[in-house]
């Protein structure tokens, strides 16, 4: 049998390919402590579309879907595809393709960030509602459609249940059922019933609106809060900004029914952010702190655990980007975690 585990690694565009760079000597650093793993490096971006007009060709993604155990991916967007076409059938293809339901964001604030000890998760369904892409635009009118299937509501809910009861802390739903009655009806419906198939979990839902004011009051009793693409995507924006910024938080979408070989893929929470691409002011912590939950992901907790180290071990010792206060570039950033690895 085969164990040699197969990572494609995505750099993508604008900062994607400057964190990137400080991500991947963390697998050779692995495969240096004797995991045994394969890295293929893809070229899908907005570069290579603007060169080729390929976005993620078919055979390539047979090729990720089936050969590959996760992903690796940098960011995209790029001011010259204003459109985010390219963006659209690259990474929103694979989390919907690749059944990524379950995107898992953590906001655990490192050393020097005046909010050392607070722990939040945010699990945010990856594949549907407000970012289904479909609607159109008319004369005078314009129509996003959120479409929520009750199999991908129940696959987050069942994995956001799961956590709060493996850390036994509360579970907060985030939704707006007071008004998107049938897409957060839907949502209300599944929580209701998990709630039931997890007595223990002290579990709540709370208008979306109402559960912002209450994070940035006081965010330290949620534990884990769970919330449908859209809301997902804002409400892990303001938990980011706990944990010191965009630049330092990480994510991994995973498929939980596992559909397909590859079943996992790990990418900072931040964008492209072209405004200080190859400036060389890019964080690279959320790629690194990615980087590592996908050691977790794939069984590998000691590699994990000692990335994570050494990026608190870094920062407490003052190392820093431009964003946090700090004037180290990427490069330096990526080798001040680095040479603090065991
Ligand atoms: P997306 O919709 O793809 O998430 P976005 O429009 O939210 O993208 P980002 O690219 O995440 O935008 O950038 C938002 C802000 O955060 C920008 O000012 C950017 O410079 C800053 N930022 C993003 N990533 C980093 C990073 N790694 N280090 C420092 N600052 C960052």
């Amino acid at each position: 049998m085969d164990v040699t585990t197969r990572i494609a690694l995505i750099p993508g565009d604008g900062a994607g390919p400057e964190v990137m760079a400080e991500a991947e000597p963390l697998l050779d650093w692995a495969r240096d402590r004797g995991r045994r793993l394969d890295v293929v490096r893809l070229p899908f971006g907005a570069e290579h579309f603007l060169a080729t007009g390929e976005t993620l060709p078919e055979t390539a993604f047979a090729e990720l879907r089936d050969g590959a155990d996760a992903i690796l991916f940098g960011a995209v967007g790029d001011p010259r595809v204003p459109d985010g076409r390219h963006a659209e059938a690259i990474l929103l293809r694979l989390r919907r393709e690749l059944d990524l339901v379950v995107n898992f964001r953590p906001c655990q604030p490192l050393p020097g960030t005046g909010t050392e000890g607070l722990h939040l998760e945010v699990f945010r369904e990856n594949t549907e509602g407000a970012y289904c892409l479909q609607g159109s635009t008319e004369p005078g009118r314009a129509v996003d459609l959120a479409v929520h299937t009750e199999v991908a509501v129940r696959r987050l809910l069942e994995a956001a249940f799961t956590r709060a009861e493996e850390r036994g802390c509360p579970l907060t739903l985030a939704h707006k059922a007071n008004v998107l009655k049938h897409g957060h009806g839907l949502w209300m419906r599944v929580f209701q019933d998990l709630r039931g198939a997890f007595p223990q979990v002290p579990a709540r839902g709370m208008h979306a609106d109402a559960l912002l004011c209450a994070l940035v009051q006081d965010p330290a009793p949620f534990g884990v809060i769970a919330a449908d693409n859209y809301l997902g995507d804002l409400i892990s924006d303001l938990t980011a900004a706990f944990a010191g910024g965009m630049g330092t938080a990480p994510s991994l979408s995973w498929a939980p029914h596992r559909p397909f070989r590859c079943a996992a893929l790990a990418e900072p929470v931040h964008g492209s952010a072209p405004d200080i691409a190859g400036k060389n002011l890019a964080n690279p912590v959320g790629m690194i702190l990615s980087t590592a939950l996908l050691f977790r992901h794939l069984g590998w907790e000691p590699e994990a655990r000692a990335v994570e180290q050494a990026v608190a071990a870094a920062m407490c010792d003052g190392a820093k980007t431009h964003d946090l206060g700090g004037s180290l570039g990427t490069a330096a950033m990526g080798w001040a975690i680095r040479e603090r690895l065991p």
